[in-house]
Formats: C-alpha cells, sequence, structure tokens
C-alpha cells in the first residue's frame, strides 16, 4: 500500500488478531502501571488490583463515568486521584468545554501529546490531508483539545498549517486566497458562514481553490444532503475528520477517502468495548449496537479503565476497507441518555431507526417514539413516515412489517403507526426521536 495514503501502513492494515495480540501486550504494561499510580484506581479496584485480567476479562472490572471523574478532580484539584503521572511530567494542560457540567482538566506528558497527534494524524491521512496541503485551522485555541491538539496533529502529518482560530471572517478569506490554502479544519456548520460573506461580495466559494474540508466537533455530516449541498457550493470533498473525547483520545474515528463510515484509528491506545444497555460486551461486527467504553492501554497522565463515553455507536464493518485499511467501522448513532426501558429491556433509539430503515418501500426512515406517561412501558409506539411512493392500501401492511423488523431487533412488543410522508418536522441538528405525552 502506498505509505502517501497512509500514515501507518504497519500497523493500520494489521489484521485483527495481530491488533490484539498488541493489545494484550500494551494493557499488560498498562494495567500495572495504573494499580501502582493511580490512586482513584487503587481505591476503586480494591481487591481486583490483585488480579491480572487479560483484555478478555476486562468485564471483571468496573466501569468509569465521567461523574466520578469530576468527583475525582474536587477532590484532588487540578488534576484529580486519578491523574498518574508527577508535575514534572505533565507538558499540556487543557480543559474540557463543561458543557455538560463543571469543566475537567485534562493533563498530558509530552508521550501521551505525541501519541495523541499521531493517532490523529493517522485519522487526517485517512481523510486525505497530505504533506503538501497548506490546511488552516480554524477552531477555537481557548484552551480546550480543538484547538491547538487538533493542530499538532494537523502538524503532525506533515502538512503546513495555518493557525487561525475563530472570528475575522473577512481576513480568513483573504488569507486562504493569498496563501493558497487548500485544506480548512473547522466545525461543519463554519462554511455556511463563510458562503454568506462570500457571495455578500459577489464571489463564490469555488474561487477560494479549497480541496478539502476537515469537519469535527458537531453533528450533521451523516446527513448526505448536508454533504451534497457543501460539496457542490464548494468543490472540496467533505470528511467526518474527527470523532473524539477530550478525555479519552481527540481523535478516535474519522472517515477515509472511500466511506462515509468513521475507522477507530486508535487500536494502538485504546482498547474499545461495545455494550449493550444490561452492560453486556457484545462482539465488534457489523450490525452491533451499543455503548462505546473505552480503556487506555498506552497512556501516562490520567489512565482510564473501561470508561462510558455514553455515545451509542453502530458497527458498520470489520476487515479490510476498500482504502486497505483494517480497522472496524462505526457510526455514532446516539447517546445512552436517550434509552428507555419496555418490559425491562433497555432500548435505544437507534435500534428502532435500524427497523425503519430496514426496508425503504415502506418508510421514508422518519420517526418518532411515542412514550405515554412516566412508564413503565409495555410495548414501544413508534409513527413513522410512510415512504414517498407507498400507495395508501398498503400502509398497514407496511405497519406490521415494520412492527415486526423492530420487534426482531429489541426484543419487545412495537406498535407502528404510519403518518403521511413528509409530516414529520425535519431538524438540521440532532433529531429528538422521543415524544413524551400525557397518557
Ligand atoms: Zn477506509
Amino acid at each position: 500500500m502506498p505509505h502517501d495514503r497512509m500514515l501507518h501502513p504497519e500497523f493500520e492494515t494489521l489484521l485483527d488478531r495481530a491488533v490484539r495480540d498488541q493489545q494484550e501486550q500494551a494493557w499488560r504494561r498498562q494495567w500495572d502501571y495504573v494499580r501502582e499510580a493511580s490512586a482513584f484506581y487503587a481505591h476503586k479496584l480494591g481487591r481486583l488490583r490483585d488480579a491480572s485480567p487479560s483484555l478478555d476479562r476486562l468485564q471483571d472490572l468496573p466501569l468509569t463515568d465521567k461523574e466520578e471523574l469530576r468527583a475525582s478532580q474536587e477532590q484532588s484539584y487540578p488534576f484529580g486521584t486519578y491523574g498518574a503521572c508527577p508535575e514534572e511530567m505533565i507538558v499540556r494542560l487543557h480543559r474540557t468545554s463543561g458543557t455538560t457540567g463543571r469543566a475537567l482538566n485534562l493533563a498530558n506528558s509530552k508521550r501521551d501529546a505525541d501519541r495523541i497527534a499521531a493517532i490523529g494524524a493517522r485519522a487526517m491521512v485517512a481523510c486525505g490531508l497530505r504533506p503538501s496541503d497548506r490546511v488552516v485551522h480554524c477552531l477555537n485555541y481557548c484552551m480546550w483539545t480543538g484547538g491547538v491538539t487538533d493542530h499538532m496533529t494537523l502538524e503532525a502529518v506533515g502538512a503546513t498549517v495555518v493557525p487561525y482560530g475563530v472570528g475575522n471572517t473577512a481576513q480568513l478569506l483573504e488569507t486562504i486566497a493569498e496563501l493558497g490554502i487548500t485544506a480548512i479544519s473547522c466545525t461543519p456548520s463554519y462554511p455556511a458562514l463563510l458562503e454568506r460573506s462570500l457571495r455578500g461580495h459577489g464571489r463564490h466559494p469555488r474561487e477560494l481553490g479549497l480541496r478539502l474540508g476537515l469537519f469535527g466537533g458537531e453533528a450533521g455530516l451523516d446527513t448526505p444532503a448536508f454533504r451534497e449541498t457543501m460539496e457542490a457550493a464548494w468543490g472540496f470533498g467533505v470528511r467526518n475528520a474527527n470523532y473524539g473525547l477530550s478525555e479519552v483520545l481527540s481523535t478516535i474515528g474519522s472517515q477515509c477517502e472511500r466511506t462515509t463510515d468513521l475507522h477507530f484509528h486508535g487500536g494502538d491506545y485504546l482498547f474499545a468495548e461495545v455494550l449493550d444497555p444490561s452492560g453486556q460486551r457484545l462482539p465488534i461486527y457489523e450490525g452491533t449496537v451499543g455503548e462505546l467504553v473505552c480503556t487506555h492501554i498506552d497512556k501516562e497522565c490520567q489512565p482510564l479503565l473501561r470508561y462510558r463515553t455514553r455515545d451509542v455507536v453502530t458497527v458498520t464493518g470489520t476487515g479490510p476497507c476498500a482504502c486497505g485499511r483494517t480497522a472496524w467501522r462505526f457510526r455514532v448513532t446516539g447517546r445512552t441518555d436517550d434509552m428507555f426501558n419496555v418490559r425491562g429491556i433497555n432500548i435505544f433509539p437507534s435500534a428502532i431507526r435500524e427497523g425503519v430503515e430496514a426496508h425503504p418501500g415502506f418508510c421514508s426512515g422518519q420517526f418518532r417514539i411515542v412514550l405515554r406517561g412516566p412508564g413503565p412501558y409495555d410495548r414501544v409506539e413508534v409513527r413513522a413516515e410512510a415512504a414517498e411512493t407507498l400507495a395508501p392500501d398498503r400502509w398497514s401492511e407496511a405497519a406490521d412489517a415494520v412492527a415486526e423488523l423492530i420487534r426482531k431487533r429489541i426484543g419487545a412488543t412495537a406498535v407502528v403507526s404510519l403518518v403521511p410522508f413528509d409530516s414529520l418536522p425535519r431538524t438540521a441538528g440532532k433529531t429528538a426521536w422521543i415524544e413524551r405525552v400525557a397518557q
């Protein structure tokens, strides 16, 4: 495989078994380190500290969640009792945005920072960024990882990086044109703002000559119409370049040039588990849906064991991709906060969505889950939009078929009623799948 299409071909083309062997070795070192160096885990693990769990036995260890990290930082400010290396080793301090509670302080050693940049660069090369590119980085540099850490990621590709940050749009547009910049790294909503400014001056986005858009930090890119509109306006390739969690790994996943799914790029830094709503580990096969749980296997500061990301992922592929990479592919299809319970079974809205989308001849793909009253619920009620071409005399047949598709996925009864095409509101951002109504 030509080296210019992969940053680490020796790792990125490894078969699953070989990746797993490498992960086991890294994990053994990490486990010995964590149980010695992390006061948080020494306490949390108790007697389990004496065990030597393989990655297969990771389920014997408890899960860790973000609330525990916050509490740990309250107890020992600023890095928390889960900090595992001395202050002398810390070279960078980031803070999370704190949108879901108090900001977390994130510490990285030199080695951590280098590893994060190298894995991020792997993702950017998968997206199509090359050392010959000039890329302007337009995310906020104020403390969060999207700024300087993503900047270092772009630099690690070998591309020429222009640190721009946010604001001052007019100067940005001039800079792109003057410097012959070929790629932009920003949020997916930013190009629309730039386009408005350009068109206000009678100019067209294509004049800027950008060939690649690297996006992260917001939802929306999974909607084909949104991508196509942006690609048509700008003439650049649109890539979801950056799925990650700053407390775990800034760039866990990105698209490659051959699929719109995300590759899991961090296999030599993280061990990933996908758990069903009861906490059981699911095999990473195409079609698996569950919460992504990550364990660091090569981290110095603030290592995490079995950390709950709260993101629900759907595995979309394993084995070699058309791009040559062997890392499994996934989509982020929800949050565990959206989970609800029917007859004792925890259900993700994404499982309902799969049932609704399974037969495009019956449904448009738009739907709502109706929850009446506070629960408990003994069945799931779904309003799904009929496909545009479905004749009304086939609605009842379609509703029954979709109910059966959902039942097979969730193991609980579904009652589906069809509503006319285009009658459910479309939202640009995150759709609220659940409609709570009084009894
Ligand atoms: Zn690929």
